[in-house]
């Protein structure tokens, strides 16, 4: 696909995009097949999205044989140990530094970590864990590249709980909170004598991610609220500067009058076992048991092993959507992380 894409269209940027490529098993035989074949030519590759825990530094290293080394994206999403196994990331800040040294020493100068703020459970202490964790990569970074130039960019995106993951019962973090926190580690980074200036931070108010979690678990009702913020002149919501959180609240007060709900009800509320929520009719192969295990699963920090290399947790989704999992002929494992 990749040679008569590339013969075909005339372009030299092959990205391999898909939810998470880097979870296909045989993706290390993929990268350097590909890296051989363009070895020496115009073409560059990319994988575009990088799981600590399933990615590993050589297959980087693999796709930018050809190109340069300026940035590498890792995707921890929890600031603490604790948290990423509340989101079952089964990795350890040992791992991320010892990936990260990886690629500083490989030639890498920029490392982007993704995080996410208000998740389940999640504190301050939490938080501002991310702080700690930026400064230890480029300490790291320092160290194994001899060098001062290298850089690290905290990007934090809002957590919305979404239908149809052991999330779908949580409460989402109010948008004051989130801002507070969000604050508090700006001022721990850029405070940092040593290493502030290194370390880049990209974030986003919380107020948007309400309204996308209003969008996400909403029911039938909030259709009406939609319709309200387009008569009232909304337009391109998704583009910050067109975005109007006051209008939508005013929309929302105004639809949900006399309703029993508003909008808390929708985002910042934890819901029961019991409620029948608005997309249970809705069939997306996942068990309504499994997921409810699996979400207090997660409450209790308990990890839940990928079921490509463990006997079959029957979650539902093979049954019912007629699939099976498939491991190719190496049976290489990328779990735990491995670095070379
Ligand atoms: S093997 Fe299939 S049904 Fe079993 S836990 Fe994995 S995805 Fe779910």
């Amino acid at each position: 696909m990749v040679e008569n894409g590339v013969k075909k269209s005339g372009f030299e940027e092959v990205g391999l995009l898909s939810l998470s490529s880097a979870d296909h098993s045989e993706i290390a035989e993929v990268a350097k097949g590909l890296a051989d074949r363009y070895d020496g030519t115009n073409v560059s590759l990319s994988l575009p999205s990088t799981r600590v825990d399933a990615f590993n530094i050589d297959l980087a290293n693999e796709l930018s044989r050809n190109g340069r080394r300026s940035g590498l994206t890792f995707a921890p999403e929890g600031g603490s140990e604790r948290l990423r196994k509340v989101i079952n990331k089964m990795v350890s800040e040992d791992d991320l530094i010892r990936t990260v040294a990886a690629a500083y020493s490989s030639g890498w100068r920029q490392v982007k970590l993704y995080f996410m703020c208000g998740l389940p459970t999640e504190t301050d202490e939490d938080v501002l864990a991310i702080a700690d964790l930026a400064k230890r990569v480029i300490a790291t970074g320092r160290e194994v590249s001899g060098r001062r130039d290298i850089r690290c960019t905290v990007s934090i995106g809002g957590f919305v709980p979404k239908p149809h993951t052991p999330f779908q019962w949580a409460s989402q973090l109010d948008h004051e909170t989130t801002d507070a926190r969000l604050k508090q580690l700006r001022d721990a980074v850029r405070q940092d004598k040593q290493y502030g200036r290194a370390i880049g931070f990209r974030y986003h108010d919380g107020k948007p991610g309400i309204i996308e979690g209003l969008l996400s678990r909403g029911d039938r009702r909030v259709g009406a609220i939609i319709e309200e913020v387009w008569r009232d002149g909304g337009r391109f919501d998704g583009w910050s500067e067109h975005f109007s959180f006051d209008r939508w609240v005013a929309a929302a007060d105004r639809v949900l009058a006399g309703a029993p709900v508003d909008l808390d009800w929708y985002t910042t509320r934890e819901r029961g076992y019991d409620e029948v929520l608005p997309w249970d009719h809705l069939d997306s192969g996942l068990d309504r048991n499994w997921l409810w295990e699996d979400w207090q699963d997660a409450l209790h920090e308990v990890e839940v092993d990928d079921c490509r290399w463990t006997p079959c947790f029957d979650c539902g989704v093979c049954p019912e959507m007629g699939t099976d999992i498939q491991v190719g002929p190496t049976g290489k494992q990328f779990l735990p992380l491995s670095v070379v």
